[in-house]
């Protein structure tokens, strides 16, 4: 086996032994923090080309940020990521 074959068999026996830890925890979640997915997304398309071969392209890319939010285990290291938000706090209105 070579060493590069060799790194590649540890690191996937790694990988699936924290797999499994982290499949058999029983997890407890540190706080919640705001997380965002930054994406690179085109904007402005514009037409070029000539005649019957003209086709769009975006003006340019720019980042958009996306909400998401993380949680981690503190016991496994699991990083569970979510998009999703629910109402907690209801207060009286007058
Ligand atoms: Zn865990």
């Amino acid at each position: 086996m070579t060493r590069e074959e060799q790194l590649k068999r540890e690191y996937e026996n790694k990988l699936h032994a924290l797999r499994k830890e982290q499949d058999n925890c029983r997890h407890e979640w540190g706080e919640a923090k705001y997380d965002p997915e930054i994406k690179r997304e085109p904007y402005g398309f514009k037409t070029v080309g000539q005649g019957s071969h003209v086709w769009t392209e975006p003006v340019g890319y720019h980042d958009v940020e996306h909400k998401r939010w993380s949680r981690t285990c503190k016991k496994c290291g699991k990083v569970e990521y979510t998009k999703e938000r629910v109402a907690t706090k209801y207060e009286p209105k007058f």
